[in-house]
């Protein structure tokens, strides 16, 4: 499929377990991608934005950085996040201002400066990744859970703000992906990443926890010009495992 031949892309996180993929894809369908991630080196692209996303200014100019580099900007996938554990009471300063940073003050900076820059150039497409624990609450993770329902949030309100723009912007929302983050987690828990996975599978009634792919699938879709009526939505993409 060449579903992004001519397309220009920025991906944050590009570096992760979904990022990775969701480049891969972009790429294989024919987009050409600015990445962006504190490291990009390993990453095969048209365009490496390196640095952290918790610099205001270098949020403020991946946009524009990226459509320079690449003649245009088509398409951003707000798709870095970062997790951190346990209740309110658990949650330092040092928590709260690394999640609120990158997983809620960084998407907003990426779109605020997009949205002028699309709508210049006659339109695109905005992603961003939320979680099933925006939607509804997981326990243990207060403020990660409430940064993905200010993504959620954010994308339903913006894709009602600039779709006149003929910017769409939308949502996934993952259940589990077996990504580094993940993996992560249960390594630092003391758990075999390999056997946790295959544990948390079998609580998903379609057997088996997500790989990227299957959230990259989604992202790339609305991305695309198939998802040409969809503005403001979340979707959500569990396996048939909703977070209850
Ligand atoms: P990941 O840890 O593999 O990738 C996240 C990427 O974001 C990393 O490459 C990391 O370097 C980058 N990043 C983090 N902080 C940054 C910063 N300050 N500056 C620049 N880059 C930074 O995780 P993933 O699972 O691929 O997560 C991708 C998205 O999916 C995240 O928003 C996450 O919250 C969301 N999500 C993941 C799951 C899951 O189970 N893995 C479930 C629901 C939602």
């Amino acid at each position: 499929m060449t579903r992004f031949q001519g397309k220009t892309a920025l991906v944050t996180g590009a570096a992760g377990g979904i990022g990775a993929a969701v480049v891969r894809m972009l790429r294989a369908e024919g987009a050409r991608v600015a990445v962006a991630d504190r490291d990009t080196q390993a990453i095969q692209a048209e365009a490496h934005l390196p640095g952290n996303l918790l610099d205001p200014a270098y949020a403020d100019g991946l946009p524009l950085a990226a459509a320079q580099a690449l003649g245009g900007l088509d398409i951003v996938i707000n798709n870095a996040g970062v997790i951190t554990r346990g209740t309110v009471i658990d949650t330092s300063d040092a928590d709260w201002d690394l999640s609120l940073g990158v997983n809620v003050q960084a998407p907003f900076r990426i779109s605020r400066a997009a949205i002028p820059l699309m709508a210049k150039s006659g339109g695109g497409a905005i992603v961003n990744v939320a979680s099933c624990w925006g939607l509804r609450p997981g326990p243990n993770h207060a403020v990660y859970c409430m940064t993905k329902a200010a993504v959620a949030s954010l994308t339903q309100c913006m894709g009602m703000d600039h779709a006149h723009q003929g910017i769409r912007i939308n949502a996934v929302a993952p259940n589990e992906v077996n990504t580094p983050m993940l993996r992560t987690g249960f390594a630092k828990r003391g758990f075999d990443p390999d056997t946790a996975v295959a544990e948390l599978g079998k609580t998903v009634p379609l057997g088996r926890i997500a790989e990227p792919e299957d959230i990259a699938d989604v992202i790339l879709f609305l991305a695309s010009d198939a998802a040409r009526y969809l503005c403001g939505t979340v979707v959500e993409v569990n396996g048939g495992k909703p977070v209850k």
